[in-house]
């Protein structure tokens, strides 16, 4: 997504070899308008899904997210971040390590929003490594939903999350998608070295 991508170059910030920064349009502060045109860029790829329901999880993924389910019509559902989860019969629960913060979170969803009855999309703002998708996608096993795909804003295609989601037949659009960070440039995988 051309707008998307001219948003990184102009605002993001490299990190270290491996982290994007994008806290002035999507982690910190949000640009409404931006994600507005990304939730109708998700519907309009997978509108013919028969898509029930979204799922993301807090606190970055609600954004995108909730703008998705405007343009699909649908409820969305945020999974919640806890250090730990005592035994609660009513959550559906799955861990999620995160190598950004290198801490471990159980994420959890209330039995009362997820069921066999759901065609879920999944939306999330990064994909990294798979940690977080991974998670969301046993929690949709747990409640007997059948996930339909996967929406992700920003992809680095260099880090292993997407070869384990391609290697699962799990159907992914990304809206921007790194192929490398190189002396603090973003290179898109569309574009030439
Ligand atoms: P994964 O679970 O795929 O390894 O990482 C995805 C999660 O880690 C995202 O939900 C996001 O919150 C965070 N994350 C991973 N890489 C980055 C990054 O480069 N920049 C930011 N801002 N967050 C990231």
């Amino acid at each position: 997504m051309k707008e998307l991508e001219e948003r990184i170059k102009k605002d993001g910030r490299v990190l270290g070899k491996d982290v994007l920064k994008v806290d002035s349009f999507l982690n910190h502060q949000v640009d409404p308008m931006l994600m507005q045109s990304m939730g109708k860029e998700f519907y309009e790829h997978f509108k013919d899904q028969g898509i029930n329901k979204i799922l993301t999880v807090e606190s970055s993924g609600i954004a995108p997210a909730v703008m998705t389910g405007l343009s699909f019509g649908v409820p969305v559902v945020f999974a919640r971040k806890h250090k730990s989860v005592t035994l609660n019969d009513d959550l559906y629960t799955s861990e999620v390590y995160s190598y950004t913060k290198k801490t471990s979170n159980h994420i959890s969803v209330s039995k009362k929003y997820l069921s066999s009855d759901d065609k879920v999309l999944i939306i999330d703002d990064f994909l990294a490594n798979g940690q977080a998708v991974n998670g969301l996608n046993t929690i949709i096993d747990a409640a007997g939903a059948n996930l339909a795909g996967i929406g992700i804003v920003i992809e680095k295609s260099f880090q292993k999350g997407r070869q384990l989601i391609d290697k699962a037949g799990i159907p992914i659009y990304s809206l921007a998608r790194i192929k490398a960070f190189d002396n603090g440039q973003v290179i898109f995988e569309e574009e030439k070295e």
